[in-house]
């Protein structure tokens, strides 16, 4: 397999409220739908992330699709960045797809203090956001582990995780323990499409 190369800017992201009142005014919103408490009481989220745990969170993606599937994240920027973003999920998302969307090629990725629902992070489109204080609780290598499966939102097209098949070692497992490692493993299906995918972003 030859290598593809997936340029990624990305962006130590502290978190605004937006000011507006949010009730009423969003159209769609799904049932379950949470909000960041801290927001919604109007207060600001510093991202919290250093430098390195940045790098370090990278090099183990990294580490995972280049062994599974010669798919390299090269090269990676990361700039401090500060949005105004509404505090519930699913209208944080929309904002999310709307502005960390790069303009040319490849994936913007946010690493942000914390996200309104229970998950580590979030990816698709071709935007992907990792939660600090929900990965740097696991074990080492957790947060680069859990930056590797919303890139897999990114690549590969499976929001409801089905691609797994139900393996636990699969890198889009859903139920993932921040105290237990996972392998990280792709199946030939995934290696397929998110190849595929890598070639268009
Ligand atoms: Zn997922």
């Amino acid at each position: 397999m030859d290598r593809i190369v997936v340029p990624v800017t990305g962006y130590k992201l502290d978190l605004y409220p937006a000011t507006a009142a949010s009730g009423g005014r969003r159209g769609g919103a799904s049932a379950g739908d949470v909000s960041l408490r801290s927001l919604e009481l109007g207060l600001a989220l510093p991202s919290f992330w250093a430098p390195d745990e940045i790098t370090d969170a990278f090099a183990e993606a990294n580490r995972i699709w280049i062994r599974e599937a010669e798919i390299e994240f090269s090269p990676v920027t990361v700039t401090p960045r500060s949005e105004v973003v509404p505090a519930g999920s699913s209208d944080m998302w929309a904002h999310f797809i709307n502005h960390l969307s790069p303009k040319g090629r490849g994936v913007g990725v946010g690493f942000v203090y914390d996200l309104p629902e229970q998950e580590g992070g979030w990816g698709g489109g071709r935007v992907a956001v990792v939660a600090g204080v929900k990965v740097w609780s696991g074990i080492a290598g957790f947060a680069g582990n859990t930056l590797a499966h919303e890139l897999g939102h990114v690549l590969i097209n499976d929001p409801n995780h089905n691609s797994a098949d139900g393996d636990a070692s699969n890198l889009m497992y859903d139920r993932r323990n921040p105290r237990v490692a996972n392998a990280g493993l792709l199946n030939p299906r995934q290696v397929t499409e998110a190849r595929k995918r890598a070639l268009l972003l």
